[in-house]
């Protein structure tokens, strides 16, 4: 008997030039887009080690985690790096990155992520980009979080590298990503004597030997059943549509934040301000004198299937995360895991509102 998953047939090329294409059609670009056989940190560090070379100066915006990583490639490229930092639990702003970039003119290369998951804010792209285009640097963009939860147009914004992965709000597979690629980057790439070639890292590899080549041939064996995932994941996006999709998302972060207020029990937003919130999940500040991975802890005993976890590193005691995304951008989920993390806080010895929560879920998400 075959297995279902075991005894495939070959994914041919046609097929993953097809599955490339719908992924384009997402992000509604034009340029050529890149389907990496890896997670999403593979197309992250190929596009900066593609760019960055010593001589080069990027901004490296950092408003999370994954900002403080991508510094430290960049340094080790050999670039000189301008760090443009902001309080996590706010949004860097088109101002600033202005301001960053007059006071350094020497700026050949910017990187930002658009949504950070990790600590639930989200910046202003569109704004940021025209800034960007009007200095002339290279713009890599970290949409990994941002896909299917909002807005996300790197041709309109000017994005020159979008790098995408599937396992956030396309509830899809983490184990291949996608990046689109300018011509602009191409040739920033092409003239680095330090981009990876003949490389696992390499998108140079990959416009050699497939794209130039008319997309016949693939370079190596792909990850077949993620790319079938990831197949399977666009075709259920499309069904359901985009606009559909990211106002789930962005419905189930301003149910969840309006739904904690009214619990109470000493849980805040962590995102100050409800506009830099990001539509992917929302992150929640702890009473002091809790700890948030027990209350976590507590939470998912009840139900382990909940999207809750807590803060990473350093966060770990003070942040709980609502990763309201993919199949978790439900009224459902929204509802229980407010409800559970009630519990959790009650037993801790807080009061908290469950009915005041669950009308402010409702009155923010009404059914429709
Ligand atoms: C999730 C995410 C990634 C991918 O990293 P994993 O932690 O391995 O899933 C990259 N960038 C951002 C902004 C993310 O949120």
């Amino acid at each position: 008997m075959t297995h279902p998953f075991l005894d495939l047939a070959p994914l041919t090329a046609a097929h993953f030039a097809a599955i490339e294409r719908r992924v384009a059609g997402l992000l509604a670009t034009g340029q050529d887009v890149v389907i990496m056989q890896g997670e999403a940190l593979l197309p992250l560090e190929g596009c900066i080690r593609g760019g960055a070379r010593p001589g080069s100066t990027a901004l490296n915006v950092v408003t999370g985690p994954y900002g403080q990583t991508f510094g430290n490639w960049l340094r080790d490229c050999g670039a000189e790096v301008v760090d443009l930092a902001v309080p996590f639990h706010s949004a860097v702003t088109a101002d600033q990155v202005a301001q960053a970039l007059a006071e350094h003119p020497e700026i050949d290369f910017v990187s930002l992520v658009h949504a950070e998951a990790a600590t639930g804010n989200t910046n202003p792209v569109a704004e940021i980009g025209e800034v960007v285009r009007a200095h002339g640097a290279l713009f890599m963009l970290d949409a990994v979080a941002s896909v299917g939860a909002e807005p996300l147009l790197p041709d309109v914004w000017g994005v020159d590298l979008c790098v995408i992965g599937a396992q956030k709000a396309m509830g899809g597979p983490a184990g291949v990503s996608a990046v689109s690629v300018s011509e602009r980057a191409w040739e920033r790439m092409a003239g680095n004597p330090q981009a990876p070639r003949h490389s696992y890292l390499s998108l140079l590899d990959w416009k050699a030997r497939w794209i130039d080549g008319g997309r016949k041939a693939l370079p190596h064996a792909p990850a077949q059943l993620e790319m079938l995932a990831l197949e399977a994941c666009v075709e259920r996006i499309e069904a359901e549509g985009l606009d559909t999709l990211t106002a789930r998302h962005a419905a189930a972060a301003a149910a969840t934040r309006a739904g904690a207020v009214a619990l109470g029990a000493g849980l805040e937003p962590y995102v100050h301000d409800a506009r830099d919130a990001a539509p992917v999940a929302t992150t929640l500040r702890v009473p002091a004198g809790t700890d948030a991975s027990a209350l976590v802890a507590k939470a998912l005993a009840g139900d382990p299937s909940l999207p809750l976890i807590a803060g990473g590193g350093a966060l770990s005691t003070e942040m709980i995360r609502v990763n309201h995304y993919g199949v978790d951008a439900t009224r459902a989920a929204v509802h229980a895991s407010l409800a559970a993390l009630g519990a959790a806080l009650a037993e801790a010895g807080r009061e908290a509102d469950f009915e005041g929560a669950r009308n402010a879920v409702s009155e923010t998400w009404p059914n429709d």
